[in-house]
């Protein structure tokens, strides 16, 4: 297996210099020969937003990949699965439909045909494309993720499952490491041959959807979703190891068996690392004191993290509704824009915080009330 992860600085979205920086990571990382192949690109569009919020895969590094490919001689795809997915969707917000217009590049609505592929001993929806083209390369958004820490090259294969079919998976693998086992079983069933991490600007903070932009200054490339993981973990001042689906795959041996046997090439790590990167509180640290209290107490139900919804701050748009895999969440008819949780019914997936766009949904203890 390829171990190869490349990381170069880059300041901007500029277009000709990151399109440069592409093409000098897929050389350097030995990405699959791309010449007359169809490639689907599957950017990180959790939701179609404006991308100053660094919620997506930014549309400048998006069409640097199209044009590196174009130039290859690749037929370029585009599409994603978002949190929400209504068939005829486009991602008009985020840039990135537009990108596909002004390059020619086909945008794919993933509900529109679907298809299954193997997983365990069962099988997965997923997007039709997958089986159609040659190629995957996919472009994850260097950000948090509330259930498993941080949303990479792993992760973000998750889109090529449509529509609810998502946010199913959470009500079958119910806590952070059965989820991640999924993630790794996804991936070794549909796996992306290349993945190129936007890192620019990235998200610290609560994730995947309501952190804040953060400058990392980086572009990370590989063939390897793990290797590409443990380095962009790394970075974010995380022990690699704490992230679950880094120690799912690496138990598995299939892609990378140690960190050591990552193969790096760019600047100095020490260099990269942002020590005060805002990470997923629980997160903690590897084999401390603490570490093995907070596993203790976190069996309590009454101490874990949970949705808390803050109504002054609610809308009333039921995404969060709509989205839970148990019907944990109802509107309670008598308040205005009054979301309520059904505690009980909770698997503290945290898809509800990934859709609210009005930062009505925190994930945090609530202890005597508050
Ligand atoms: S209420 Fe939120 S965290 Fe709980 S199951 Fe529903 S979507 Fe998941
Ligand atoms: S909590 Fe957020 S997602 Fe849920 S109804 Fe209110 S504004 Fe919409």
């Amino acid at each position: 297996m390829n171990t190869k992860v490349a990381v170069r600085k880059c300041d901007t979205y500029n277009i000709g210099e990151v399109t440069d920086l592409i093409a000098d990571i897929y050389r350097t990382c030995e990405g699959p020969d791309i010449g007359n192949k169809k490639v689907l690109l599957k950017p990180n569009i959790l939701i179609d937003a404006d991308p100053a919020r660094c919620v997506s895969t930014h549309p400048v590094v998006v069409e640097a990949m199209i044009r590196f490919l174009q130039a290859g001689g690749a037929e370029v795809f585009v599409g994603d699965s978002p949190s929400i997915h209504i068939r005829g969707f486009k991602s008009v917000r985020s840039g990135i439909y537009e990108v596909c217009e002004k390059t020619g590049a086909t945008w794919v609505d993933f509900l529109v045909n679907t298809a299954y592929a193997p997983l365990g001993s069962g099988r997965i929806r997923i997007a039709s494309i997958v089986k159609d083209v040659d190629l995957i390369i996919s472009l994850p958004k260097f950000k948090n993720h509330e259930l498993v820490f941080f949303t990479g090259a792993v992760k973000n294969t998750l889109g090529l499952v449509p529509g609810f079919a998502k946010a199913k998976q959470h009500a079958i693998y119910q806590d952070r490491d059965k989820f991640s086992e999924f993630l790794v079983d996804l991936n070794e069933s549909v796996l992306p041959q290349f993945f190129l991490m936007d890192g620019i600007v990235g998200m610290e903070g609560p994730g995947p959807g309501q952190g804040s932009p953060v400058k990392m200054g980086i572009l990370i490339g590989s063939s390897n979703p793990v290797a590409l993981d443990v380095i962009a973990t790394t970075l974010a001042g995380y022990d690699p190891l704490i992230i679950p689906t880094n120690s799912a795959a690496i138990r598995r041996g299939k892609w990378l068996k140690d960190v050591k046997e990552i193969i790096y090439d760019g600047p100095a790590t020490e260099s990269l690392i942002k020590k005060d990167f805002i990470r997923i509180s629980e997160s903690g640290r590897k084999n401390t004191i603490y570490r093995f209290v907070f596993n203790r107490l976190k069996r309590i139900r009454r101490l874990q993290r949970r949705p808390v919804f803050i109504h002054k701050n609610c809308i009333g748009c039921r995404e969060c509704i709509k989205i839970c895999p148990q019907n944990a969440i109802v509107m309670d008819c008598k308040k205005e824009n009054w979301v309520v949780l059904k505690d009980s019914k909770c698997i503290r997936c945290f898809c509800c915080s990934e859709v609210c766009q009005s930062n009505a949904v925190e994930i945090r203890r609530k202890i005597f009330g508050v």
